[in-house]
């Protein structure tokens, strides 16, 4: 359900005819996808089912309102009726039991289509009700097993939303709530909505009251109840440019690394809402501020002196002690592409020439543009861990020390290539799940971001395209970035596209320019250490 500030903005008439962000290329890429996918599940779900969707009707509600008093099995395209501020239009309704309930109508349950895999992350597999669109009825699913992860949160709060109008219009059965979506297999995989341990029934209910309170206060003209906070969704939110000129005008406290929502709440608590009164906090005798103590009060603190100083440079925390680049006589800095497979695996490799240089060194690649090959990602995986580990091995061969670098392996390349190993198990040379989650345990191993969380940063977010330019890099290409790397792949695998090749170049170009970041970022970090060219200083130096 996201900010509800933005819900408060939507309808606040001051911003009336106010220009917002518009969408990007990649988020119209995936709107675009997405609707595609619809469309198609739509059409299927039609000829198997031999109904038409309701978003063809002149009267979507009417439509979907008289065909759930008929009872229909499967109604496409529904379009719910606005109950308590509450509205909604279910991708698809199906129909539960085979007669009315005791109140006279058709029990119904909700299904969203969602052009993405049904899980998300690495929970422990467990086992799930899974059906399938010729049958797309809860009865019909039986258990099955669909490997790790949990089912997607803002999916079951949007079903949940869905679930609360269906039991307002009193076509809810009296089951535990629960929903399904079809997801990019088209399996209908369910979920429940309140497993009496956690209840996306209760959230969604929860913060649909709390919306309708701000914009009741927003419409009435009372005090605001709600305020920009700086967070992650607000990089792709339309009010992006309005929330961050007004949280910059005021110098807010989440514009500092590492404040988020729930510190914001604390602090405000205290009377602390800009950076510099946030800074002039004591960060060492954290217990004598007049802000409720919480873990990270202290590295906030002392974050937002580094963010007052604005100097361009990263500062070690307090008390820090041992901080290491490491490096190596041969360091490969590494970085996939994906998009649904990984088809790109790009490495630098430099050696040592004395104690304080390394050679320019030299990028290679291992990938593909040619989706027409479904065993192409297996190979490349399989050639990229074959180099890899005789590389790594030849080094220790000679005597040598080797350190292999990437930048959030364990939230990128780890599990893009756990997914490609899973996709490929049958590919000679393929490596296991369980060999790729073992990289980290390697002492060649090193992911440059964990170290760069060791530091203080004069910026708002951690990522590679935010530190690297402290270093003094510079990517090639004005418009670098992952969701624009996405389209270029697209257009690079198009046969049909005058361009592939150019947008294959680039693609190259911006990866090889993704592992020089990493190693220039650490290469710049690694002479701070030794006061080559400046000094890395502890965030101690610095007073509120
Ligand atoms: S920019 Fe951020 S704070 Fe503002 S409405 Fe969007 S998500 Fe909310």
């Amino acid at each position: 359900m996201g900010c509800s500030h933005r819900e408060v903005n939507d309808r606040n008439p001051r911003y009336d005819g106010l220009a917002l962000l518009p969408v990007d290329d990649q988020q119209q890429r995936m709107f675009d996808e997405g609707l595609e996918f619809e469309d198609e599940v739509f059409l299927e779900l039609a000829r198997l089912h031999k109904v038409s969707s309701m978003r063809l009707s002149d009267d979507p509600e009417a439509a979907t309102l008289q065909a759930m008093a008929r009872g229909d099995k499967v109604i496409i395209g529904a379009s719910l009726p606005i109950v308590d501020h509450r509205g909604g239009r279910p991708d698809v309704l199906v129909r539960h039991g085979d007669a009315p309930m005791s109140n006279g109508k058709w029990a119904y349950l909700p299904v969203d289509v969602k052009n993405s895999k049904p899980l998300e992350g690495d929970s422990k597999a467990k086992v799930w009700m899974v059906g399938a669109i010729d049958a797309p009825w809860l009865d019909d699913a039986t258990a099955t097993d669909l490997g790790n992860g949990k089912a997607k949160t803002d999916h079951s709060l949007q079903l949940a939303h869905y679930w609360l109008i269906l039991r307002d219009l009193g076509h809810a059965p009296t089951i535990d709530p629960i929903g399904a979506t079809i997801a990019s297999d088209k399996r209908v995989v369910w979920r429940l909505l309140d497993d009496g341990k956690n209840s996306f029934i209760a959230e969604a209910q929860a913060a649909w009251d709390e919306r309708w309170a701000a914009i009741d206060a927003m419409r009435n003209g009372e005090e605001r109840h709600t305020r920009p906070v700086y967070r992650d969704e607000c990089k792709k939110c339309r009010w992006h440019d309005v929330c961050e000129s007004e949280l910059i005008a005021e110098g807010h406290v989440s514009l500092v690394s590492g404040v988020g929502v729930i510190q914001v709440r604390k602090l405000a608590e205290g009377g602390i809402e800009t950076i510099p009164q946030l800074a002039a906090l004591d960060p060492v005798n954290v217990d004598a501020n007049p802000v409720p103590k919480y873990a990270a009060l202290g590295a906030n603190i002392d974050a937002a002196r580094v963010y007052l100083r604005d100097d361009g440079r990263p500062y070690f925390k307090r008390g820090a002690a041992g901080f290491v680049v490491p490096r190596a006589d041969i360091e490969i800095d590494f970085d996939i592409e994906n998009d649904d497979i990984v088809y790109m695996y790009g490495l630098h490799v430099s050696e040592r020439i004395d104690e304080h240089t390394w050679t320019d060194g030299e990028y290679l690649s291992f990938h593909t543009y040619d989706r027409s090959d479904a065993a192409a990602e297996g190979r490349l995986l399989a050639g990229f861990w074959g180099w890899l580990h005789a590389t790594v091995a030849g080094a220790h061969a000679a005597g040598r020390t080797v350190a292999v670098y990437c930048y959030s392996g364990g939230f990128a390349e780890i599990p893009r290539m756990k997914e490609a190993s899973a996709r490929n198990a049958h590919v000679a040379g393929v490596p296991s799940v369980d060999e790729i989650g073992a990289l980290p345990s390697h002492d060649w191993w090193v992911d440059m971001h964990e170290i760069a969380k060791q530091l203080h940063w004069p910026s708002r977010t951690l990522g590679l395209k935010a530190l690297a330019p402290m270093s003094g890099f510079a990517w090639d290409a004005d418009d670098a970035s992952g969701a624009n790397s996405i389209i270029w792949y697209r257009a690079a695998c198009d046969p049909t596209n005058p361009d592939r090749g150019v947008m294959g170049a680039k693609l190259l170009r911006y990866n090889a320019d993704d592992v020089l970041a990493t190693r220039d970022l650490r290469r710049w970090l690694h002479d701070g250490v030794h006061g080559r060219g400046w000094n890395l200083e502890s965030v101690e130096t610095l007073t509120g």
